[in-house]
């Protein structure tokens, strides 16, 4: 790789892609992100948690989030560029998760609203109502300041990882919508216009099985508000998406889909942005890369550049090749889910593969991101710990991507599921074998049935050293498949 691509996300993209979609947006994006973003994101991420404004001046709930108004500037960019609207006008998420990477690379947190407005408008458009989706999509795909920003909002109190088990939002029938009472304690982009909302309908199995998914806008028919915000979350990252404790009273939702079933339609806006997570993951691993390299070549000890310690520059070498491993197996996560965002259950095959390489994506590009900034932590020294250098973000912000969207365990254990079940993990090597050494091939598939043949608690207890060499085999491989 040549080092100075490091310094730019689309110079990145490019070398690693035959083709780049809509290149001509990106590089205009990536000039307002030197230009005029950058600054505003590092200010939103040093002002912390912004203040949330509860009453009007005459007592009156209102919610609002307070934020410098070059937040919404920021913000609205983005939309205008089509990071959504593009995927369904080209009917593809190419486009999108390019912007993506690009967003990432500067302000990883920004790319959440993005993506849970993305994974909004997605399961609105495949399972609303013809009248819902009349009334809420064009508002999402608006290609102005007026546009709507969408949410997705699972976890509860009781946890993420089991929703089966946590989610006590209840939805009871009324009429032509539903009225769902609960609470959502990490509700992202707490504010948005509309949300998707987990919630088990009265009478519904206590299970995973017994959840459905709604979509909730945020004012009731008759104009008042129709979820309030608790408070917003002091996190150390992430800062630029508001994320709140939300109660739902009653709330005016509709429902997506069917009743009985929604685990899938679940699952598949966790898909969307578990896609978007790697995506964002690499970018900031590269982030973090190419602001580690502007300092190596810098900074001097014992009479030269520090880049040009043998020990140093070799380490350089290796974190850029990982980082195009990396970069592939996300990628390919984004190739195999444009195959198949538009299936429904019973899903095919390819979705099974999909599924896998996922989950595999999730993992390793987060675990990446976090070590790579790390270590360019530790390139800039003592520095490296001080807020004013701006290297200490990197890390913060890679330590809430290996947790939100499902933490490692998660994606290890789903990853098993999706082997155990649908034999995804035949179907990942028969997929790598092109580009594969056939004996590597074979030995990791031994490994992998002989690890499907453990008792259930040795099969989960074992699975962390098989899953990461898997993951690390799929990235080398697709690495290969790209150059
Ligand atoms: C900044 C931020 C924003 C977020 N925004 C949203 C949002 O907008 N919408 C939303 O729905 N959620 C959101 N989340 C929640 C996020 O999805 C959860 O934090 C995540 O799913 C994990 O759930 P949990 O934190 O409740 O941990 P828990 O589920 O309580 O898990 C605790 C620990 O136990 C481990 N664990 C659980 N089960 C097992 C098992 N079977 N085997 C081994 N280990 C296990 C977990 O991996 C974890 O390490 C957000 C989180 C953060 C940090």
């Amino acid at each position: 790789m040549r080092w100075e691509e490091l310094r730019s996300p689309v110079s990145f993209l490019k070398q690693q892609l035959s083709t780049v979609a809509c290149e001509q947006t990106l590089r205009a994006y990536e000039s307002y992100w030197e230009r005029e973003g950058k600054p505003i994101s590092e200010t939103i991420d040093r002002a912390g948690t912004p203040w949330l404004k509860m009453f009007d001046r005459f007592g009156r709930r209102i919610d609002e989030i307070l934020f410098p108004p070059e937040y919404w500037t920021l913000l609205k960019h983005g939309y205008k560029e089509g990071i959504v609207w593009r995927a369904f006008e080209e009917k593809s998420l190419v486009s999108s998760y390019l912007l993506g990477y690009l967003t990432s690379f500067y302000d990883p947190g920004l790319y959440c609203p993005y993506t849970v407005s993305l994974s909004t408008a997605v399961p609105l458009e495949k399972y609303g109502a013809e009248s819902v989706k009349a009334r809420f999509l064009p508002e999402l795909l608006k290609r102005d300041d007026t546009v709507w920003q969408g949410a997705t909002w699972m976890t509860e109190v009781k946890g993420g990882s089991d929703l089966g088990a946590a989610v006590e939002t209840i939805a009871k029938p009324a009429g032509d919508r539903w009225l769902l009472t609960g609470e959502k304690y990490f509700a992202s982009n707490a504010g948005a216009e509309l949300a998707v909302v987990a919630a088990r309908p009265e009478g519904a199995p206590k299970n995973v099985r017994g959840l459905a998914l709604f979509l909730l806008p945020k004012y009731r028919q008759d104009g008042s508000l129709n979820y309030t915000i608790r408070r917003l979350k002091d996190k150390i990252a992430t800062r630029s998406v508001p994320t709140g404790e939300v109660e739902l009273k009653e709330s005016e939702a509709y429902l997506l889909g069917k009743a009985e079933g929604g685990v899938y339609l679940i699952l598949e806006v966790l898909n969307l942005s578990r896609v978007a997570n790697s995506v964002a993951s690499v970018a900031v691993a590269q982030r973090a890369l190419a602001d580690a390299l502007s300092f190596a070549q810098q900074r001097t000890a014992f009479g030269k550049p520090i880049i040009e310690h043998s020990l140093l520059r070799r380490q350089f070498e290796d974190r850029a090749t990982q980082l195009e491993s990396a970069f592939a197996l996300a990628w390919e996560a984004v190739t195999l889910l444009d195959r198949v965002w538009r299936e429904q259950s019973p899903y095919s095959e390819q979705y099974h593969l999909f599924r896998l390489v996922a989950h595999l994506a999730k993992y390793w590009t987060a675990e990446l991101a976090a070590q790579t900034a790390k270590w360019g932590m530790e390139v800039y020294g003592g520095i490296g710990t001080l807020a004013e250098f701006g290297m200490d973000r990197w890390l913060r912000e890679a330590m809430i991507l290996s947790i939100w969207e499902g933490t490692p365990h998660r994606q290890m254990l789903d990853g098993l599921e999706v082997m155990e079940r649908k034999g995804a993990h035949r179907l990942l090597l028969q997929h790598l074998a092109p580009w594969a050494d056939p004996k590597a091939v074979r030995e990791m598939e031994a490994r992998i049935e002989a690890h499907l043949k453990l008792a259930l608690e040795e099969k989960e207890a074992q699975i962390e050293r098989l899953f990461r060499d898997l993951a690390s085999f799929t990235a080398r491989v697709l690495r290969s498949k790209l150059k």
